[in-house]
């Protein structure tokens, strides 16, 4: 296989296995990585014993022959013999090696006897000799005593060592071979239960898209990393399921309200095919109709696309407002030329000094809708108010009217959307139920509040509050 489809082999492999695979391998290289330099140092430590042991025995008898006066003749040959044969150690050959090149004694045990490593030599030499798969440490060193020259020779055999190294090194393999064993079992069964958690949410997630979103996970009560992540997600398909829930809810609204004036207008066209175009009467009438529903229509539709702008993104504005008092005077007066038979009435010197966090389009789209709603369903007394507190850090805009109010019941769903008291009633004054729903949306975003006290036949307080600044 090449590299690259090597690669593409370990990319592809499941976590699992790959977990798995680097356990092993950092246990095996560990474990190798120890063993070898434990081994190095043991051989390193008796390489350099037995070496010094060879090196005395080796003083040892050159100060024998010069304390002895050792004369290397056939009589004396005897005497030597014994003495290096006390001094001798296990697996260790002592040889006296004449001029000639001829050993003149060879004490010898346990060392094969073919092992001829002699040569002339000028100077004291040490070092390791291989041979017949055995390693050997020799050490020889040249002696001149009266008239004989030649050299004494010892050869340690490292055969012992050997065996032991072997040993020690099969006991190593094997040892290393049942650590990584060991180690692909135990990272396996530990993989597999640190994952099993990783692979139950990912059956979630194919739960969901398969069965529906109300499918959950199920996380333990252990709180950990995974556990967390699960609760987290839990809530987040919350949100999502929730926030679907809306759009369908929204859709079916939407299309609900969108039919009325549709089945009106065709209604009409109907009529017209039929006998409006011969009837004057019919036919304006019809016209007229139909216009109106059009402007229901184009309303709601409007209406529809500012709702949904207010409740596009959930993050919070942050725009702010210079005087806001001035942008409300001029809603004010706007009103008050189109209604004059209105008395609107305006307290908002408490916040000329100061700046409010919203923009002004959505304070102007904010104060049209309740303000209209104020005209819309006040009865005879046609006073509103409106008034302007601050508290804390914060702006009330109260907006009073002494109209027909809006009963207990009801008011806690009047900002849900296409929500009207009475759908008759509102349609009549061309709501849609989707004003309030609006506003609050749009205050929602600016992190304030819209609160409604209400009474029947007596009238509505809307209070609209919204973070401030005071000006330096
Ligand atoms: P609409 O466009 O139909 O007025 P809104 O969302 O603005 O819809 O208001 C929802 C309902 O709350 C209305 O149908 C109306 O009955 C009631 N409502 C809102 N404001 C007032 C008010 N100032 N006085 C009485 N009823 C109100």
């Amino acid at each position: 296989m090449s590299l690259e489809k090597w690669t593409g082999f370990y990319f592809r492999m499941p976590i699992k296995f790959k977990l798995t695979l680097w356990s092993t391998v950092l246990i095996m290289v560990l474990f190798a990585g120890y063993n070898t330099l434990q081994y190095v140092i043991m051989e390193k430590w008796i390489i350099h014993r037995e070496k010094k042991n060879v090196q005395h025995s080796m003083n040892e008898i050159l100060n024998y022959f010069l304390e002895q006066e050792a004369e290397f003749k056939p009589e004396n040959l005897t005497k030597i013999r014994q003495y290096l044969d006390k001094i001798n150690r296990d697996d260790q050959r002592i040889r006296i090696i004449g001029t000639d090149n001829i050993p003149l004694i060879t004490i010898n045990d346990n060392v094969p006897d073919n092992l001829l490593v002699h040569q002339s030599i000028s100077h004291q030499v040490i070092g390791i000799y291989k041979q017949g798969g055995y390693s050997h440490l020799i050490m020889e060193s040249p002696i001149t005593i009266f008239e004989f020259t030649g050299s004494v020779e010892i050869v340690k055999s490292l055969a012992q060592f050997e065996e032991m190294r072997k040993t020690i090194s099969q006991v190593m393999f094997y040892f290393t071979l049942g650590a990584v064993v060991l180690s692909i079992l135990v990272g396996w069964l530990l993989t597999r239960n640190v994952l099993k958690p990783l692979q139950a949410m990912a059956q979630t997630i194919r739960d969901i898209s398969s069965k529906g979103m109300q499918e959950r996970m199920r996380p333990a009560l252990n709180g950990d990393e995974i556990s967390t992540l699960m609760i987290m997600f839990n809530d987040m398909m919350d949100q999502v399921e929730e926030s679907f829930r809306q759009q369908s809810r929204f859709v079916e609204d939407a299309s609900h309200e969108l039919r009325t004036p549709v089945a009106i207008i065709e209604g009409h066209m109907s009529l017209l095919r039929r006998w409006g175009k011969e009837d004057p009467v019919i036919l304006s009438d019809s016209l007229d109709a139909s216009l109106h529903e059009f402007a229901r229509l184009k309303g709601l539709v409007l209406e529809l696309l500012a709702l949904s702008r207010a409740e596009q993104n959930t993050h919070v504005l942050e725009s702010l407002l210079k005087n806001p008092s001035k942008v409300i005077q001029r809603i004010i007066n706007r009103f008050a030329l189109i209604h004059p038979d209105f008395a609107l009435e305006t307290d908002l010197k408490q916040i000329e000094d100061m700046s409010l966090i919203i923009s002004n389009e959505h304070l102007e789209q904010i104060l049209l809708i309740i303000l209209d709603n104020a005209i819309k369903y006040s009865l005879q007394h046609k006073v509103i108010s409106v008034k302007a507190n601050v508290r804390e850090k914060q702006i009330d805009i109260e907006i009073i009217d002494y109209g027909m109010g809006i009963p207990a019941k009801d008011l806690p769903y009047v900002t849900d959307r296409f929500y009207r008291v009475d759908k008759a009633r509102s349609r009549d004054q061309g709501g849609n139920g989707l004003g309030l729903a609006i506003a609050k949306r749009l205050i929602d975003r600016y992190q304030g509040t819209l609160a409604i006290r209400s009474e029947e036949m007596t009238g509505t307080t809307v209070t609209i509050s919204l973070p401030c600044l005071f000006h330096e």
